[in-house]
Formats: C-alpha cells, structure tokens, sequence
C-alpha cells in the first residue's frame, strides 16, 4: 500500500497542480495548446456533448470542441487554482473585470439582480455595480449591516479583504453567516490564497484580477473565480455566451506564476511590513495602512503633496496596477479610483492624500532609498509628531 500522504502543502500545490498528468506524457513544461477549433468526425456524438455543456456547463468529456468552450492550457491553470483557494474549480476570464461580469451575470439571469456590496472597492468594481451597467441594483453598507441590507431578491454579497485602497480588512466568516443563504463573493486579489482561503471561511466565490499577484509579473491580464462546480457550470456557460476568455498563453504564464506565488508573496510581504514600520515612524506620512494578514500592499496618507511623491520615485514604478514583482505606486483619487464619486470615494476612506504602494521583490534598502528620497524635505519639516496616527 502507498502510504504517501494525499493532502499536500500549499507550496507543493503551487508548483504540481494542473501538471498530474505531465509526467506520464514525458513531458515536463505544460504544452500550449493554440487551437481555436478541434476535429471530431462524430458529429452525433458533438450534439451530445454540446447538449450536456447546456444543461450543466459542465466541462465536456473527451477532446476539446471550440476554444470559446475550454481550452487545456487554460483549464491547468484553473485546476491549480482550484487546488490554492480550496474549491472544486474554477474559471478563468480575460480580466478581473470580464469575471465579475460573468458572476453579475449568472447571478442576475436568475432574477436575483440586487447586490450588497461593502465598501472601498477597487474602482472599477464600484463603477460597475453603482452605474448598474448589468442591469444589477447595488445597496451600500458597512461589513455589520450586511444581514440588515439583505432583500428576496438579493442575488450576491460582495467584500474585498484587505480592500483596494484602503487594505481595510473584514471578518469574512462574519460576513458569511450574515449572508444566510445569499452567495458571499470575497474579491480576495489582495491577499491570495497564500495569506487568506476565503472559501475556508464561508465564501461561495472567491474572485482574483489575476493580472495582479497570480500572474505576478506585469506582463498578463487575466481574471478568475473559485467555487463550487455548480457556480463553475453558470459560470462557464455565460463565459461561452459572452466571450470574455482567457487566452491559452495567457493561461500558461498563469500556471508558471502560481508556481512561484507563496515565495514571491512572502518574500515580498517581508519587504512591504518592513516598508510599512518606517513609513509609520516618518514624520513626513500622516498615516499608515497595513493589513494584519501582512500581504505586499501599503497605503499611506502624506501631510505633503502625493503627486510630488509620485513624481519624484526614481526606482518605484508610478503606475496604476499592483502585484508585480517590481515595486509600483499610484494615487488612487486620481487613478484607480478616479472613476468612484469623489464623495463616495472620501466616506469609503479613501483620501486624497493616500497613496497606495505595491511593494516587489527588490533590496528593502533600496526601495526605502527611493521613497525616503520620493517623500522629500518640505513636507517633513511642516510635519507634526502629535498628527502621527497608525491603522
Ligand atoms: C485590478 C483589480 C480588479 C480588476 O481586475 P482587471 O484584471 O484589471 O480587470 C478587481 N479587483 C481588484 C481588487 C483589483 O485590484
């Protein structure tokens, strides 16, 4: 009898989920499979198959039909991720955004077309759900009103923990058992399921901008969600109807980056925990956010100008996006989150002053080299110790 253990650790699921099957083909790299279409002399057997897709949106059986129905590349990566977050699937999207469509969708198609969603959001998000472009009706509430906001028709209770700005973090299994029955989709691109499993903590969906941390190097746009097969099943059949999926190369950057994602996000969580002790200690920042899962994020309020400090990185990045392993900076008020009402913006805690730093893999000295240089002289001089606050 093989006494080997079956559960593996999430390090060894980054680097051998989706590839079960690599070694009995003597292969080692995961091929990319670039078709958009796939022979089938059988076309009864094809009826079948697309009948079987319809009812259930199952995966087919058996070899591929059309690259808008599932490619291999793709599924790899979205078994791996799968494995990560601790559900029975997932689904791959061309972009976050292009995911929570779907979910909106699939939510909405069965009538239930009014979602609560927590504030801050990523910007986008918000936008989304506040211009109802998906012909979905939002209510706005704190983590605590989430029971009181529920109504028949609510179809999906939205959170992002840490969320983007702000890194504000929520009880998830609270919010859980506040939902009752209504799915809990937790927006967890922040954390990844290396720092946090949502579905371990009552979540139906777990959602990622892939393009951040999973993909991990700037270089793909991608989005996923990770649930049970029956949410997968919708799932795939809006992803087949509407057309948002994912590209096969992008799928095999995706599995490569899972591979390394546990040490990319601890090596640079130590980088951004360490970031975060000094900005809180600089007379220069107002204010520190740091989430206390840690994670690789850190927004901080100025008393001085942020566009002097996005304009004055010489090694950080100034740019929009996040989870790369270079470190970028951005003002949210005036990128990521432009797009939310000003008013809106600033009650969801999201400052004019706050700036919102990814950190990456780069020598810690360095990085605060760059952002003690960045945060200049002038704001520290006007600065005042008894206005030093930490959250
Ligand atoms: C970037 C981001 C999104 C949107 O993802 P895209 O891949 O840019 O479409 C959604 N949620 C969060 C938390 C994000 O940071």
């Amino acid at each position: 009898m093989d006494t080997r253990r079956t559960t593996r650790a999430l390090a060894t699921e980054a680097v051998h989920a989706g590839r079960d099957d690599l070694a009995g083909q003597g292969l080692h790299a995961p091929p990319i499979d670039l078709s958009t279409t796939y022979p089938s002399y059988d076309s009864r057997g094809e009826a079948d198959r697309i009948d079987a897709f319809a009812a259930t949106g199952a995966e087919p059986d058996g070899p591929p039909v059309y690259g808008r129905l599932g490619n291999p590349t793709v599924a790899r990566f979205e078994t791996a991720l799968a494995r990560l977050e601790g559900t029975e699937a997932a689904v791959a999207f061309a972009s976050g955004m292009a995911a929570l469509s779907a979910v909106l969708l699939v939510r909405g198609s069965t009538g239930l077309r009014h979602v609560v969603a927590v504030r801050p959001l990523y910007g986008c998000s918000d936008h989304l759900l506040t211009a109802g472009l998906l012909g979905s009706e939002v209510t706005w509430t704190d983590p605590a009103g989430v029971a009181d906001a529920l109504r028949p028709d609510t179809g999906l209770v939205l959170v992002e923990s840490p969320a983007n700005p702000t890194l504000a973090e929520i009880d998830l299994r609270a919010v859980a058992h506040a939902c009752g029955s209504v799915p809990l989709l937790v927006d967890n691109t922040f954390a990844t399921p290396v720092l946090q499993r949502p579905a371990e903590h009552g979540a139906r969906l777990v959602l990622h901008s892939a393009t951040k941390y999973l993909g991990g190097h700037g270089d793909v746009l991608a989005g996923v969600v990770a649930c049970d097969e029956e949410l997968a099943g919708r799932l795939r059949q809006v992803r087949f109807a509407t057309g948002g999926v994912l590209h096969p190369l992008a799928g095999y950057l995706l599995l490569r980056g899972l591979s390394t994602l546990p040490v990319r996000v601890r090596a640079a969580s130590a980088n951004a925990a360490e970031l975060a002790r000094r900005l809180a200690a600089d007379p220069r920042v107002a204010r520190v956010h740091y989430p206390r899962i840690g994670g690789a994020m850190v927004s901080f309020e100025v008393h001085g100008d942020p566009h002097e400090v996005i304009g004055g990185v010489r090694l950080i990045t100034p740019a929009v996006s996040l989870g790369s392993v270079d470190s970028l900076i951005q003002h949210p008020a005036s990128i990521s989150h432009r797009i939310v009402d000003a008013a809106d913006r600033r009650d969801a805690g999201v400052s004019d002053r706050l700036l919102r730093l990814s950190v990456g893999l780069e020598d810690v000295e360095d990085l605060w080299a760059d952002l003690d240089g960045a945060l200049g002289e002038r704001a520290g001089a006007t600065a005042r110790p008894e206005a030093l606050a930490q959250g």
